[in-house]
């Protein structure tokens, strides 16, 4: 089996959000299998000189959606399912390139992409999927324009994209829950909110009785999978929360009283403020309507605000990014904009340790420990103090490696 020893790196140990200088790592096959202070000969092993850089565990990005080639979600339903994988994979090359061995997809992949990059049929992060966002008649994930009156156009029959499964009543959320079980989702996303993006709903208002959120839950639970909700407004994050959602995405109007909701409940905050900077730059140009612009200006500025509010309260804040089109080349600024709010380690923890717990998948990714995916990078930079080399990761990503195998080597 394949060794490899990286030496001298100044290494990220995640899960106490501080740097270890002097550290070795040993990696055999897929898999780290020694991570030591002490000198390390070894016979017959690739050994490589991290300098005293930063060696980070793998990026984690927990809220993304790979299949989002454009803005215009509608259009994007309509295109051959062909294309939007093929877009996909381009997305998706894209995000590894920037640092993130792994992604959550936050509804909109399926089970072809993520076995396609399992296969190695192109370069990319791993994929966590939920399969189509489950949302309520007129909800956030209900992409009818008010003209259309049927309910089949633009339902789950659509192709591949970030259109919902259309579900009313407890006994149809379980079973579109179900039906997303059934196509391999490794988590369920439900709309328990307005959102900016769609055309009917107001933003602070909530979605969904609560039975059918906890039905929702109840059905993930019984997979053994959980529930993310996209939350903006206090009221639509208590709901969510107390019917037993683990993550709530995006999350901007919460105050302090929410944040203690979700703290006694355990659940997780996955902002996405690189969207909001993103769309605020470009939201006119791209023709979105004054009432979808109005819904941007009321979260935009409140967003960085909630992480504030949570991470004084406790609630764990994840790294998120939930950018569209070619707005997705900025979701390293993500890391930047968070820093007026957190300690840059503490932004960095949300990109690996944080994430990977939401995910329950801690044994695996976002650490650098025995038994982990070798999953790894060497960075430029004093990222204790900035980490604004990451949002450059041409320049900064010295060596990205994926499951022991190197994606990027530029240590020369
Ligand atoms: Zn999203």
């Amino acid at each position: 089996m394949q060794r490899t020893l990286i030496r001298n790196a100044r290494l990220f140990d995640s899960e106490h959000a501080r740097f270890v200088p002097g550290t070795t790592v040993v990696i055999e096959g897929e898999r780290i299998v020694e991570v030591t202070q002490e000198r390390r000969e070894a016979p017959a092993a690739a050994v490589i000189d991290a300098g005293g850089r930063a060696l980070l565990p793998g990026l984690i990005d927990a809220h993304v959606h790979v299949v989002a080639a454009s803005h215009d979600l509608v259009g994007l339903a309509m295109q051959p399912v062909s294309l939007v994988g093929a877009e996909a994979s381009r997305i998706m090359r894209d995000m590894l390139h920037r640092g993130f061995t792994t992604v959550r997809d936050a509804a909109g992949a399926d089970q072809g992409l993520q076995e396609a990059q399992q296969r190695g049929l192109y370069a990319g992060p791993r994929l966590f999927i939920a399969g189509f966002p489950i949302s309520q008649t007129g909800g956030h994930a209900d992409m009818r324009p008010r003209g259309v009156r049927t309910r089949e156009l633009f339902c789950a029959c659509a192709g591949l994209g970030l259109v919902g499964a259309i579900a009313d009543g407890v006994g149809e959320v379980r079973r579109a829950v179900r039906e997303q079980v059934r196509t391999g989702a490794n988590q369920v996303k439900i709309m328990a909110g307005g959102g900016i993006s769609s055309p009917s709903d107001p933003l602070e208002g909530t979605q969904f009785s609560l039975e059918e959120l906890r039905a929702a839950v109840e059905e993930a639970e019984a997979a053994n999978l959980y529930a993310m909700a996209h939350a903006y407004s206090p009221r639509a994050v208590t709901r969510a929360v107390q019917a037993g959602v683990r993550s709530i995405e995006h999350g901007n109007l919460i105050d302090e009283a929410t944040a203690r909701v979700m703290k006694e409940h355990g659940a997780y905050l996955v902002p996405t403020l690189s969207t909001y900077a993103a769309l605020a730059a470009e939201g006119e140009r791209l023709g979105w309507s004054h009432a979808m612009l109005d819904k941007l200006e009321m979260v935009k500025g409140r967003g960085i605000e909630a992480v504030r509010i949570a991470r004084a309260v406790g609630v764990p804040v994840a790294f998120g990014t939930d950018l569209l089109g070619h707005m997705h080349g900025q979701q390293n600024g993500e890391f930047v904009i968070r820093q007026q709010v957190q300690p840059p380690l503490e932004v960095l923890q949300g990109a690996t340790w944080t994430a990977a717990r939401l995910m329950r998948q801690e044994s695996h990714i976002g650490r650098i420990a025995v038994g982990a995916w070798a999953d790894l990078l060497v960075v430029d930079g004093e990222l204790e103090r900035d980490l604004a080399p990451l949002t450059q990761p041409g320049q900064s990503i010295r060596l990205l490696m994926q499951g022991g195998r190197r994606v990027i080597d530029r240590l020369g």
